[in-house]
């Protein structure tokens, strides 16, 4: 087994301010985060849960693995919160996907009402159960799903990330086959879509992750976008995965948390140009370049001295 196209996508939606999900897209990891929080404190929380899951991704496997990164994930939101007023009560859910390709298995850890779904064989089935008011109200039987999808606490989350010096996450294996396709998303999606639209959206796009993410994100704007929207697909495929992985080039540095700052100031901040230290190297001559140019100048040099030595002896 090995992992075949993967993208993720997020998009601010047409009714809120900011964009405060996060999501990560680094085979074999993928994750979902949908921060909560006053300022800016969801989206600080969001990317600190994505930056902690990111530096242990490659480092673990199946349900353990999952499990502890997301535990790891907890206690920075959680500490962060406690040496930083401005971020108190902050927090965000979680859904990461491990795909271990050796055993051919997916570990999900989730945490919240971010959720994983599975489209396989043309049906598309929700692998987790949202850690939501709604959700428990439906599991006993007081509201119908319909009725949940369109109750005014549908948003209302029972368990978070980084608000409790602990937390539970559930966890989930599933055996992989050739052509399955994986879903993650934010609230942003389902509240939008139902289930028979999002299905018919990944077929209308052939199963492709990138066209596919797209497309979602599009239909849940055009259903009202009244929240952030953020999905991140991936399709298992047969065969073995490369043994080398290809080196990346040149590694962009990782993205700066958000500063919580006034407003001014942070439109300050979104108006500079974004200028990282891979493009600006990319921008130079390079090593190739640099010889040259070296040449041409003691070029010069010689040229220089002897016109000025044919000129003293002239
Ligand atoms: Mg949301």
């Amino acid at each position: 087994m090995r992992i075949g196209r993967a993208a993720g996508v997020t998009d601010t939606g047409r009714r809120r301010l900011r964009n405060e999900d996060a999501f990560i897209c680094e085979p074999p990891l993928f994750a979902v985060a949908d921060g909560m929080g006053g300022a800016r404190a969801g989206e600080v929380a969001a990317r600190l849960a994505a930056a902690a899951l990111e530096e242990a991704g490659t480092q673990t496997r199946g349900e353990q693995g999952v499990t502890a990164m997301i535990v790891e994930a907890n206690r920075r939101i959680w500490e962060r919160a406690l040496a930083d007023p401005a971020t108190a009560g902050m927090g965000t859910t979680v859904t990461a996907a491990l795909v271990d390709t050796d055993s051919g298995t997916v570990a999900i850890g989730h945490v919240g009402d971010s959720r994983a779904y599975l489209l396989r064989d043309g049906a598309l089935e929700q692998l987790t159960t949202d850690h939501s008011l709604v959700a428990e109200l439906v599991s006993s039987g007081v509201l119908t799903p319909e009725e949940a999808e369109r109750h005014p606490q549908r948003s209302a989350i029972t368990r978070a990330l980084g608000t409790e010096p602990t937390v539970e996450v559930e966890v989930l294996t599933i055996a992989g086959q050739p052509g399955d396709l994986f879903l993650l998303c934010s609230d942003g999606l389902p509240t939008m879509l139902s289930d028979g639209k999002v299905a018919a959206a990944l077929e209308a796009a052939e199963r492709d992750p990138a066209t596919a993410g797209e497309a979602l994100v599009v239909a849940a704007n055009a259903q009202g976008g009244e929240d952030n929207i953020t999905v991140v697909l991936f399709e298992l495929a047969e065969g073995e995965s490369p043994a080398v992985e290809p080196m990346p080039a040149e590694r962009p540095p990782p993205e700066p948390e958000p500063e919580l700052a006034p407003d001014s100031e942070l439109e300050a901040e979104m108006l500079e140009p974004e200028a990282s230290e891979a493009s600006l190297s990319r921008h130079g001559a390079g090593p190739g370049g640099r010889a040259a140019a070296l040449v041409f100048i003691l070029a010069s040099l010689v040229i220089g001295a002897l016109v000025l030595y044919w000129g003293i002896t002239r």
